[in-house]
């Protein structure tokens, strides 16, 4: 779903939807299964509320059951935990997913870890990175499996090319980097202590940039004809728009990278619209590997 140099996540991202949707509907027909997905959204965040309410309507237009837990801001991890474990024992429950941040008194990676690896839609429990790291059957982390999506549909076969992954967070960088190890990349991970960034990333055929730092990515690091692929998003002032206006910018320095690069995304309408597109695509998965269904190619 690519037009020019521009990638268009917003597009394709929708494509994935309506595809997911079709497999639903031949999953209640054969099966008589309609995939559940289980939100857990603890305290009141205004950004996580957001994406929550995108995510259950979302989940609701391709035909899934969404399922909301909403917990107090002070709600202890006891209690989280044994939510937690009555979503992992409920069978009309395919995929639980816990928005992140969560608060102070709460230690997320215990909490993650306590999702049964077979409902984590989200692929941050331990076994499905390893499963990830070691070539195994995992459910992958929605992001960079998006951004593996535009780069296949972009580029077909990605064998050999170098892709340099900027950002090493366990959210992003990493599983980026195994998924174009997986496809056959040779692979450089770059991060806070990388020496010479701009000579590192002049060198990738696929620019990946998860850093969170706004246009820190020049026109001048991109090799002539690469593929970059911008993660971060930054709300940044833009007084132009008027006073306290706001806009979102990617990692990469967009108008200046897309005059070298081959293509690109932008930010908004490149990687941001995949990832939820990307969830129900792995709560699909989650259905049916729990039941001994082919997976549908989605
Ligand atoms: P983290 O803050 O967890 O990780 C940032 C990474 O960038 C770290 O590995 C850090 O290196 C590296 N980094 C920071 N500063 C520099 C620098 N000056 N030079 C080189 N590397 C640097 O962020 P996330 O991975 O969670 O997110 C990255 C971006 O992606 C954010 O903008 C976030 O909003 C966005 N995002 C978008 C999503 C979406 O589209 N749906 C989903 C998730 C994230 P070190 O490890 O050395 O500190």
């Amino acid at each position: 779903m690519s037009t020019g140099g521009i990638i268009d996540g917003k597009a394709f991202a929708a494509g994935l939807r309506s595809r997911v949707g079709q497999a639903v509907d031949g999953l209640i027909r054969e099966h008589g299964l309609k995939p559940g997905l289980a939100v857990v959204l603890v305290g009141d965040d205004p950004a996580s509320r957001v994406y929550v309410r995108n995510k259950a309507a979302q989940t609701v237009e391709a035909g899934m059951n969404s399922i909301e837990h909403r917990l107090p801001d002070d709600t202890t991890q006891e209690t989280l935990l044994a939510l937690i474990g009555e979503l992992n024992a409920d069978e009309a429950v395919d995929g639980i997913l816990v928005q992140l941040p969560l608060p102070g008194q709460i230690d997320a990676q215990a909490v993650l870890d306590a999702i049964d690896p077979a409902k984590d839609v989200d692929g941050f429990h331990v076994i499905n990175a390893g499963r990830l790291a070691t070539g195994g059957a995992a459910l992958v982390p929605c992001t960079p499996l998006g951004c593996l999506l535009l780069l296949k549909d972009r580029l077909g076969d990605l064998s050999g090319l170098h892709a340099v992954v900027v950002g090493r967070s366990n959210i992003v960088g990493k599983p980026m980097a195994q998924l174009l190890l997986g496809a056959n990349c040779t692979v450089t991970v770059a991060h806070s202590r990388t020496r010479d960034l701009p000579a590192m990333c002049r060198q990738a055929d696929i620019l990946v940039a998860a850093v969170g730092r706004p246009e820190m990515v020049r026109g001048d690091w991109v090799k002539p004809g690469a593929t970059v692929i911008d993660v971060g998003i930054n709300r940044v002032p833009a007084p132009d728009k008027g006073e306290g206006k706001t806009r979102l910018v990617g990692d990469v320095a967009f108008a200046e990278a897309a005059a070298v690069a081959g293509a690109i995304t932008p930010v908004p309408g490149g990687v941001g619209p995949m990832t939820i597109a990307v969830l129900l695509r792995n709560t699909v998965e989650a259905a049916c590997r729990r039941r001994g269904i082919a997976v549908p190619t989605l």
